[in-house]
């Protein structure tokens, strides 16, 4: 997510599952991560502007569409295949998330690549069906920004008229990415919605919305009340909260691979193409079964302030970013910021304190001792509001969010110099980790 990543970058919090949850400190439990992930393979940009690349299945589509937003069963059931029986569970929770949904907008768009199906579909549904992908671009009411996915969509004939026949991707598909492309939480599996103050949660089937969405709800107010930094500056409070059912529909809503998530809390995940697009916070529904209430909430809350900066796009070093996040929630909620630093300063007595911040490398995915860079990241943010204060440190992450150099911001905001600054933040650090 820091300089020269790849657009649409996600912004995942990992936690170390392995450590115990101590009574005393919550946070022990918490690597305070945000490691970047493999982002997605990057998505070609639909052509908006190319017709239709089939109006009688288009048409298909856009009835769907619609007899879902309006609740019309009938006309859902007419458009629909029901010769794959396999398809009956799919159609039925399609159609109850898109009644479900409170969207602002959804829109299916066909693409040209219209390809025969094989195997067992061409046994079932006949030579004449075929399969598509389609761009899907939806938007829940109160976010400003529209999300963008590719989905598949399978169609036969009855007579001459186009049904949906399925949701599944190609057997075989071309893309070799296909099968690993993140996809829309409400196409994987049944949800369900709850909003409050431009705070949407999308719960899978054993999650509570209503549950979820007090939690969100209270991030949401935390980052409106204590960050102006950056965007944050124009942030309107909406923030979109998702909870699969399991791990893993968490990982095949990332696109994923299974496993590859389980240490990962929550994610800040772009969805869209490149900047501007759709931020959506995407939680690991084993955060509450490893982690107290306190714990969750630190982690709402620092993922709230990634969608509130929208720090993907950010050309703020890693170590601000993070920093940040972890400052506002740790100091919102003081009683998890026991243990925190620990791993950094057990470092620093051992070895003396590192020579220099830690570069964006240091958060990647798989990075060795992420939970000693994400301690860097909030120590270097903590010295900045107890030395100067939390405005400055805002004031600070906002210029350089705005482009100027680390060096010239620390000199407008802070008064001081790289060098001084990172010599300041060591001695505070060797301070600590004699107490
Ligand atoms: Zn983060």
């Amino acid at each position: 997510m820091g300089r020269g990543a790849p657009p649409g970058l996600t912004v995942p919090r990992t936690t170390r599952w392995s450590r115990a949850l101590g009574a005393l400190a919550v946070a022990a439990a918490l690597l305070t991560a945000c490691s970047s992930p493999t982002p997605p393979a990057p998505r070609p940009t639909p052509a908006a502007t190319v017709p239709a690349a089939d109006p009688a299945a288009q048409s298909v589509v856009d009835t769907l569409v619609q007899a879902g937003r309006t609740g019309d069963r009938a006309a859902f059931d007419a458009a629909t295949s029901t010769v794959d029986p396999t398809f009956a569970d799919r159609a039925r929770l399609l159609y109850g998330n898109l009644v479900g949904l409170p969207w602002a907008v959804l829109d299916v768009r066909l693409r040209a690549d219209r390809e025969p199906v094989r195997g067992r579909l061409r046994e079932l549904l006949g030579p004449d069906a075929w399969q598509q992908p389609a761009t899907v671009r939806w938007r829940l009411v109160g976010e400003t920004a529209t999300a963008e996915h590719t989905v598949w969509l399978t169609f036969d004939l009855d007579g001459d008229r186009p049904q949906l026949a399925g949701t599944t991707p190609p057997e075989d598909p071309d893309d070799p990415d296909g099968a690993v492309r993140p996809q829309p939480v409400w196409w994987t599996g049944p949800v369900s919605a709850a909003s409050r103050d431009g705070v949407t949660v999308l719960a899978g089937p054993g999650q509570s919305a209503d549950a979820w969405l007090d939690r969100a709800v209270a991030a949401a107010a935390v980052v409106r009340e204590r960050v102006r930094a950056g965007d944050a500056a124009r942030w309107g409070g909406g923030l979109v909260v998702e909870v699969p059912a399991s791990r893993t529909a968490f990982e095949a809503e990332l696109g994923a691979d299974p496993g590859s998530y389980t240490g990962i809390a929550a994610v800040t995940l772009g969805e869209g193409s490149g900047a501007g697009s759709a931020l959506r916070v995407v939680v690991n529904p084993d955060v509450t079964r490893v982690l107290a209430p306190l714990g969750v909430a630190v982690v709402l809350t620092h993922e709230t302030v990634h969608v509130a900066t929208r720090s993907p796009d950010s050309p703020a070093p890693t170590w601000l970013v993070e920093g940040l996040a972890d400052e506002v929630a740790l100091a919102a909620n003081p009683a998890a910021a026991d243990g925190v630093a620990e791993p950094l300063l057990a470092r620093v007595r051992a070895d003396g304190a590192p020579e220099a911040l830690p570069g964006d490398e240091a958060f990647l995915a798989g990075a060795d001792d992420l939970a000693v860079s994400y301690a860097a990241a909030w120590t270097a943010c903590r010295y900045v509001a107890e030395t100067w204060s939390e405005e400055d440190l805002q004031r600070l992450y906002t210029a350089v969010d705005g482009g100027q150099r680390l060096d010239a911001a620390l000199q407008a905001t802070l008064g001081t110099d790289e060098a001084r600054f990172t010599a300041g933040w060591r001695a505070a650090l060797a301070r600590q980790a004699r107490s």
